[in-house]
């Protein structure tokens, strides 16, 4: 059992000891409700392979934004948004950025295994991936996981 709001309390802890000052973070997660079934050091790899993505977008600095929340439709889940205001992901790539190896940075920069990796644990764990992102905006990746239990 993981608290998802430990894991990015973690990451953002790291992120603000190694990411520019010029990128500004914002957690929002509500405390000890977000609970899944998970491998924390996956979970954790996961969460902070997309932001150092959404800091790769923000070359000049910009606003990285991790939100969680529980959410109950048909099957409760936890779903955690990851958002920057960097660069964007245009539309003729979007259906490329999770094949492996696929990278739009510069050799040695990027080895473009960090979604597909991101996408294989997070199918691993029963949850999905999503992207939405509008090029010169930003882009969001939204992680959605099955929640342990009845919460809210
Ligand atoms: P890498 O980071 O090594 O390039 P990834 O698999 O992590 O490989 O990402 C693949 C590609 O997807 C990136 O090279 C980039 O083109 C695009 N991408 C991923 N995340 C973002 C983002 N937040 N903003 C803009 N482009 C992104
Ligand atoms: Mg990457």
């Amino acid at each position: 059992e993981v608290d998802v709001g430990r894991v990015l309390q973690e990451v953002v802890r790291i992120i603000g000891d190694t990411f520019p000052k010029s990128i500004r973070v914002e957690l929002e997660a509500p405390a000890g409700l977000l609970r899944v079934h998970a491998d924390p050091t996956q979970l954790h790899q996961v969460l902070l392979n997309l932001c150092v993505n959404a800091r790769d977008a923000m070359p000049d600095g910009g606003l990285l934004r991790l939100r969680a929340v529980n959410v109950n439709n048909d099957e409760p889940r936890v779903r955690v948004d990851v958002e920057d205001t960097g660069s964007g992901i245009p539309a003729g790539l979007l259906g490329r950025i999770f094949d492996p190896f696929f990278t739009s940075k510069e050799p040695g920069k990027g080895t473009g295994l960090g979604l597909s990796t991101a996408l294989a644990i997070v199918r691993g764990h029963g949850g999905t991936l999503e992207v939405a992102s509008e090029p010169g905006e930003g882009t969001t990746f939204t992680v959605s996981l099955p929640a342990l239990g009845q919460v809210g």
